[in-house]
């Protein structure tokens, strides 16, 4: 499932955000992670919301397939082959949507300077800080194909008692937190697909 906030001066480029709407075959899958798809659809309704028009295109993608191949998000790698030169980031969000930390970056010496600025916007949130080494399943044919990625990173200090369990439901999420989330992949997203250069390799 894919939604677009189309980009004012170069729709052609794009920011990718989203999570797996698939889920381990017991509990509701509420935090592993139809939080994190929440989160990402939520940033970019806000952003539209809001009337802001980024530079490029947003585009959130709920991929499926996560927990047992990653069909999903290789499928959309191969339908937007010709695309992928101009996909500047990648981010998914599936480690819970508690308290938000930052984001862990995989990208240039120069990408990542660029994204810690962007970072500093963050701080407010107390979601402000930039580690190495994304690491996101959805978003390994991305990294392949040479595009920077990256995670949200949240307080997930109590994610592995509820992951893959029939304890994985609704009531575990924390609305406001997931808010919080949003907000967070809101400003990294509008503020990457919004820069003036776009975000080197
Ligand atoms: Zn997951």
């Amino acid at each position: 499932m894919i939604g677009e906030l189309p980009g004012r001066e170069k729709p052609d480029e794009f920011v990718v955000l989203g999570g797996h709407i698939d889920s381990w075959d017991v509990g509701q899958g509420a935090l592993d992670d139809g939080g994190g798809c929440l989160a990402a659809w939520e940033a970019v309704r806000v952003l539209h919301q809001l009337g802001l028009k980024p530079r490029r295109t947003i585009r959130v993608v709920l991929w499926t397939n996560e927990e047992n191949g990653g069909r999903g998000s290789a499928a959309y790698a191969a339908a937007h082959k010709n695309e992928l030169p101009n996909h500047l980031l990648g981010i998914e969000s599936d480690s819970g949507t508690t308290a938000p930390i930052g984001f862990a970056f995989s990208g240039s010496t120069q990408a990542t300077e660029q994204i810690q600025a962007i970072a500093e916007l963050l701080r407010p949130l107390s979601a402000g800080k930039i580690t190495d080494h994304a690491g996101g399943a959805d978003l390994q044919p991305l990294k392949t194909a040479g595009v920077p990625i990256m995670d949200l990173s949240v307080d997930n200090s109590k994610y592995f008692w509820f992951h893959h369990t029939a304890a994985d439901t609704v009531d575990k999420v924390d609305a406001r937190e997931l808010s919080r989330c949003a907000a967070a992949l809101a400003v990294m997203s509008f503020f990457v697909a919004d820069a003036p250069e776009r975000l080197p390799r």
